[in-house]
């Protein structure tokens, strides 16, 4: 898929349009509960006011338009679009309950009812999507919580590093630091077992 210089996954109108032709009333419904899930957990990713990242982008965001901010001396329009934009199917997969490529999410019939298997996707989605100057902030953000909230997180995240710079395991590529944090943030959120939104597949 065609990525922007600064790492955020261009977006695509024509094939939205053709999902939005196409997709079936279950797939508008699955689109339609992930927009819920998006405003309840997904606010630091927007850098709401309020949340963990509210602050940090405050003083660029345009006073009359609270969901744009700029990014350099371009504007960039954060996200009741990145999740609207985004395609959603249901399909049996052999080894997955999930899958996102760019904008296509795909989940298993089997794992509709599964909130964590969409999580799971919807956080590849947001990383995907988001400008990298944009990741290194929330990771930071994702870190000074989460170190509040919950004991042995530096050992947590350095077994999380080790394992992503010593084994060879492209699953583990796609599940980086900072998706790591957003899935712990997640779990507590959620007051899930630590590793649950991360590890449901693998
Ligand atoms: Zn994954």
């Amino acid at each position: 898929m065609r990525k922007k210089p600064n790492g955020r996954v261009s977006r695509d109108f024509k094939g939205l349009k053709e999902w939005e032709a196409m997709a079936t009333k279950q797939e508008k419904a699955l689109k339609n509960k992930a927009i819920e899930y998006d405003k309840l957990y997904f606010d630091d990713f927007n850098f709401e006011l309020g949340s963990i990242t509210g602050d940090v982008y405050d003083f660029v965001r345009i006073k009359d338009c609270p969901q744009q901010v700029l990014d350099g001396n371009k504007l960039y329009e954060l996200t009741p679009i990145v999740i609207k934009d985004c395609r959603f199917h249901i399909k049996e997969m052999e080894d997955a309950a999930g899958n996102c490529n760019g904008w296509d999410i795909t989940i298993h019939p089997e794992a509709l009812k599964n909130r964590d298997t969409i999580l799971h996707e919807m956080v590849h989605l947001r990383i995907n999507v988001m400008p990298n100057n944009f990741r290194e902030i929330l990771t930071f953000c994702l870190y000074k919580k989460i170190k509040k909230e919950l004991k042995k997180f530096d050992s947590f995240l350095i077994d999380h590093a080790t394992a992503i710079a010593s084994l060879y395991n492209p699953d583990l590529w796609h599940h980086g630091t900072l998706f790591f944090l957003k899935s712990l943030d997640l779990d507590i959120r959620l007051n899930l077992d630590i590793g649950t939104v991360y590890g449901y597949s693998l």
